[in-house]
């Protein structure tokens, strides 16, 4: 099938040159979601017939040769990302029968390109979870090995293009949930700079972390959809007004980089060895390539998870207490007055995993704990990001494993929570800084599960990230 084969940048090429269509590449993929979904659940819902109509416009657009940037390019998105008319549920069930009333910027500005929306992908609930075992629709399978997790909480968005049921996917990236996924499932993710992209339709989880990201199977057709979805909105007074760049019109500046990679990420205990492996013989073999690679010293990696996850859950308890069974979906029946029907709607709409960070965050934002947590992550937060920045300032880029391991299996860390959130090690860092990074293939374990590497880059040089990327991976 062509949509096995082929990039969108290629595709895009065939329906220029009207050997395929928009209708048969959406049929395409289809295929593959009915052949593929049942078992590994990366797709919520499938818009089919909402897909077919919008593949036939475009057809109409193409022929008239007045289509957009991104015709044809066949999208799925996370549920946490208004999609106006269709379901929106964040992997939870007290979202139950809710339908987003207007459309994400993100998205939008995608339909407004010709882009096609083929479907929702399934997620943890309210992105909140490293492995997407947390959905409330059941956990997503990872391709590459039946009993693995495809990381999360993206995960679904992340199978659905490992699987071809789509060519990108637009996903959310809070402490990693965009860089996470690709690098367990074999592809690229880039969490840009905090701010890049409106969040204007993205359901919050910790709002001075959340950002949109992009998954897709090479690095030209990321660059193209941020060109698309970066830049100011009316709708969020958050959003950089900087110009965007076009992105994908400078991939190919290919200079000698500063790299810098940290000696605890090396020293680390649960760094598993063939991770470790690949990301030793990539330096190599970067070194032998002409680039300057230094080794330095960071010991704020430390605090960057208990500083991510302080923040992260403070910052989600008061943004989940909307979640009242008034205003949105789901409302408990056992309820006999208004208090009681508060607690039963959140206590039984809610799964456990956002339950205790509701209740953890409520903790460090209370009078008695604020200064010792809240007070104290905020000033961890502040030195993580002076510190990254002054080594972004002096060095191109900042190298680490995605994750310190390659995808685990389904079920073996959900029982250890310490286990699971150090899945988030490495990624939570530029998160807490608001820096952009991005996810590249690097190989692969004994048993064939992906690894990837990590490539942190100063604000708003997603331009030059995106650029090395493609020379590391595309050429
Ligand atoms: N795994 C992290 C968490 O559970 C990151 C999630 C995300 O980026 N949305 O918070």
């Amino acid at each position: 099938m062509l949509v096995d084969q082929h990039s969108y940048t290629e595709l895009r090429k065939l329906l220029q040159f009207g050997e395929t269509t928009c209708v048969h590449l959406v049929n395409e993929y289809l295929q593959n979601i009915h052949a593929k979904n049942p078992k590994l659940n990366a797709l919520l819902s499938v818009y089919e017939q909402g897909a077919l109509d919008q593949a036939a416009e475009v057809d109409q657009k193409i022929k008239q040769g007045n289509a957009g940037k991104l015709a044809g390019m066949v999208v799925s998105i996370k549920d946490v990302l208004c999609y106006k008319d269709h379901p929106l549920q964040c992997g939870s069930e007290i979202l139950d029968n809710f339908h987003s009333q207007f459309t994400a910027t993100a998205v939008q500005r995608l339909l407004d390109e010709d882009a096609i929306i083929i479907g929702r992908n399934n997620c943890d609930e309210f992105a909140m979870g490293s492995s997407n075992e947390n959905s409330a629709f059941g956990a997503v399978v990872n391709e590459d090995g039946e009993n693995r997790v495809p990381g999360g909480s993206s995960g679904g968005s992340a199978v659905a293009v490992q699987a071809n049921m789509c060519a990108v996917s637009l996903g959310t990236d809070t402490g990693g949930s965009v860089r996470q996924p690709a690098s367990f499932t074999g592809i690229v993710g880039l969490k840009p700079t905090y701010s890049r992209i409106s969040r204007h339709g993205l359901a919050a989880y910790a709002s001075t972390f959340d950002c949109v990201g992009v998954l897709a199977k090479n690095v030209e057709d990321v660059a193209l959809v941020m060109e698309v979805i970066a830049g100011a909105d009316e709708y969020d007074s958050t959003v950089s007004q900087q110009p965007v760049p076009t992105y994908s019109q400078q991939l190919n500046a290919e200079p000698k980089s500063s790299l810098v990679y940290f000696k605890e990420v090396l020293e680390g205990e649960g760094l598993q060895p063939e991770v470790k492996e690949a990301f030793v013989s990539k330096l190599e073999e970067l070194k032998k390539a002409g680039h300057q690679v230094t080794e330095m010293s960071f010991p704020l990696l430390d605090y960057a998870l208990s500083t991510y996850y302080i923040l992260t859950m403070a910052e989600a308890s008061s943004n989940l207490s909307r979640y009242d069974g008034v205003r949105y979906g789901y409302r408990s029946e056992n309820a006999n007055n208004l208090e009681s029907m508060y607690k039963k709607s959140r206590a039984e709409g809610f799964g456990e995993e956002v339950k205790k960070r509701i209740l953890v965050g409520t903790a460090v934002l209370s009078a008695s704990y604020h200064d010792a947590y809240y007070l104290k992550a905020q000033k961890a937060r502040r030195l993580i990001q002076d510190g990254l920045n002054e080594i972004l300032n002096d060095h191109d880029f900042i190298l680490m494993p995605t994750a310190p391991t390659t995808a685990f299996e389904i079920g073996s860390k959900t029982d250890n929570q310490m286990e699971m959130y150090l899945a988030d090690l490495f990624t939570v860092p530029a998160s807490v800084a608001g820096v952009p990074a991005i996810s590249v293939p690097m190989g692969r374990d004994q048993e064939g599960m992906s690894i990837g590497l990590q490539i942190l880059s100063k604000p708003f040089s997603e331009d030059k990230l995106l650029s090395f990327s493609h020379s590391l991976l595309d050429q």
